[in-house]
């Protein structure tokens, strides 16, 4: 997708600024070796024209000295030099003079070379001129040719010389113009070259770096919603759309960690942040709620600003244990307000560890719990209050059922005497009060000593056996068959067998069988199935004794094992008994280390109640 790359981009415009600086530096070292060949060929031009003249010269000077042949050695030094110098200029190659050695190139140029041909040529018969007028007599027709011929060609070279050098310097000129334009075209093309380059690099490279920049600023300043804007396909590009999914991120963080603190603030309960050393961080306005102290108060100092002195040095020193052993530290604690005064909290300290696995803070939940607090007090004394009532209660009825007792035994004794007619013989109807007296005496002696179990049972007074449960209900349940005949009862006993032996005291077991099917029966006063069923569960074994009698309703079902508790006290009179059985009988299976509940449907429809007793591994 990223077809360009700043580093392309920067190479391609490198490249093309190499190629066209090294192509204009070429043709300017070119130039300045064909200005110089220029030179050179000039001035050996100029050398050969005053060689040419110099060897007429010598001839001239030759001549009028009486042709010495001195002269005559000179001249050939000149003409030899002039010769070197034309085959130089012709076809190149080192020539030395003034002391120095030069490099000539030959001439290319064709219009050059013939003119410098020509020259050759006018050269020979000027040197033969000069010949002839050295070396043949004065007066003779060759040395009057010769006299003739080199006055003319001595002209005639300097004229081929400067033509030659004037066809030279008009290509040499055009050649340098070329080589002009070559520059100028390489001046422009680097010249659009950089602007180009620079113009690329601008909009690929420049111009994103800036928005970058100025997008990096402001999400510093946290505008997390400044665009980028970069479009390009480099790197850079990648880098704006790598930065706009950072934007983003952060811009969902930033959203959640927001939420977080807001709801942290909002908070209910006062928190504390604190870094390892206990330096407090931060804290919600529910903190300076409770406390007084606001943020600015607190932050930088320690949590011993609120310390009450109520804990020992003990107390945090645990704290502090905990915490720091990574655990969450879980307590009450009683600080100090600004104001001096003092309050309850309900602290939960809990360590935040950094993504090492380091502890880095803690943070502290505290509610307030000063009411709760003071609630629990008041209600711990009304409970203390009414434990006191409620064992005043007890030890009356107990001292009251003790002191009824012993004159009650006393009348019924004296009953027993009249009944059996030991104090003299009693009139029909003195016989028919003293059975009434007998059988309230007995009642009242009967509910007397079940006020007195009742104050006086615990597991200390059982006297365990093991019992066969199914033979003792047996037995227990017996009896009854005598006792609801005519009732249109019916009793049933169902036992499943075989149940594991009990650890039970019978007689304390036979109060509650006993009270359970008393009710049963006084409760079923239109008949039905009085039922007594039991069998084990696991490890206990349960007694059930259900009947179809009038039923509890389901709101008392609960409330019938209180004393003195009776659902309905005109049916219960009707019935009679005084809302004690039930209660008893809780004491007796409470001792055993059991349970006793009942169930009912609803009114009219029977009623169960169960005894489960736990087996001899469980008993205490
Ligand atoms: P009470 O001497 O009054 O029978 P109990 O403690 O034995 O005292 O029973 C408390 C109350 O529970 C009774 O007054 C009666 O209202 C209710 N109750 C007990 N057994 C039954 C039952 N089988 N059917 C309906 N109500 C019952």
């Amino acid at each position: 997708m990223y077809a360009h790359s700043v580093r392309a981009t920067i190479g391609l415009v490198f490249v093309v600024l190499m190629l066209i600086g090294g192509l204009s530096v070429a043709v300017s070292l070119w130039a300045t070796q064909a200005q110089q060949y220029n030179a050179l060929l000039i001035n050996l031009a100029g050398r050969q024209r005053a060689l040419s003249q110099k060897t007429a010269q010598e001839a001239w000077l030759g001549l009028w000295k009486g042709q010495d042949p001195r002269y005559l050695a000179q001249m050939h030094t000149t003409a030899h030099q002039f010769e070197e110098g034309l085959r130089a200029l012709m076809d190149g190659g080192q020539l030395t003079y003034a002391g120095t050695t030069v490099s000539v190139p030959p001439a290319t140029n064709p219009a050059f070379r013939t003119a410098l041909e020509g020259v050759q040529a006018t050269w020979e018969s000027l040197h033969q001129a000069a010949h002839a007028v050295l070396e043949n007599e004065p007066g003779s027709p060759a040395f009057t040719q010769g006299v003739t011929d080199l006055e003319r060609l001595s002209r005639v070279i300097l004229e081929e010389m400067d033509e030659a050098v004037r066809l030279y310097q008009a290509a040499a000129e055009g050649r340098m113009a070329r080589l002009r334009w070559a520059q100028l075209a390489f001046l422009v093309s680097g010249g659009l070259t950089l602007a180009l380059g620079y113009g690329l690099i601008l909009v690929q490279v420049l111009r994103p770096i800036s928005a970058l920049k100025i997008a990096i600023r402001r999400m510093g300043q946290g505008d997390l919603d400044y665009p980028v804007g970069v479009r390009v396909r480099n790197e850079l590009g990648q880098l704006a759309e790598a930065f706009e999914d950072m934007q983003r991120r952060i811009k969902e963080q930033t959203k959640e960690l927001r939420l977080r603190s807001t709801a942290l603030e909002a908070a209910a309960d006062a928190i504390v942040i604190t870094d390892r050393d206990g330096i407090i961080q931060w804290v919600n306005p529910a903190f300076t709620a409770l406390t007084g102290y606001t943020p600015e108060e607190v932050i930088g100092q320690t949590m011993r600003l609120v310390k009450s002195g109520q804990h020992d040095r003990a107390f945090y020193r645990q704290l502090w244990e905990t915490i720091l052993s990574g655990q969450v530290w879980r307590g009450e604690v009683v600080n100090r307000r600004k104001d001096g005064s003092l309050y309850d909290i309900e602290n939960i300290i809990t360590p935040v560890r950094a993504a090492s696995g380091e502890i880095t803070h803690f943070v502290a939940i505290e509610r307030d719990i000063t009411e709760r607090k003071r609630m629990e007090g008041k209600l711990r004394e009304a409970n203390l209050q009414l434990q006191a009532a409620l064992s005043a209660k007890d030890e009356m009825i107990a001292n009251v059922s003790h002191e009824l007792r012993t004159p009650l035994t006393l009348i019924n004794g004296y009953v027993q005497l009249l009944r059996g007619a030991v104090l003299g013989p009693l009139t029909a109807e003195q016989e028919r009060a003293v059975q009434v007296m007998h059988r309230q005496g007995e009642r009242l002696a009967f509910m007397i000593d079940r006020l007195l179990m009742l104050q006086s049972i615990s597991p200390n007074v059982l006297q365990r056996v093991t019992l066969d449960l199914d033979l003792w209900l047996q037995q227990t349940v017996q009896p009854w068959e005598v006792r609801v005949a005519g009732t249109g009862i019916e009793l049933r006993l169902e036992v499943s067998s075989p149940l594991p032996p009990l650890q039970a005291d019978p007689n304390f077991l036979g109060h509650v069988v006993e009270n359970l099917l008393d009710n049963a029966v006084k409760f079923s006063p239109n008949g039905g199935v009085v039922q007594v069923r039991a069998w084990a569960e696991r490890d206990q074994v349960i007694i059930a004794v259900s009947d179809q009698g009038i039923g509890i309703p389901p709101d008392k079902v609960g409330r019938v094992f209180e004393r003195f508790y009776q659902v309905d006290g005109s049916i219960s009179r009707r019935f009679g008994g005084m809302g004690i059985g039930l209660a008893l009988c809780k004491a007796i299976v409470a001792a055993h280390g059991g349970r006793i509940w009942a169930e009912s449907v609803g009114e009219g429809r029977g009623s169960t109640f169960y005894v489960a007793l736990p087996l001899a591994s469980r008993q205490t």
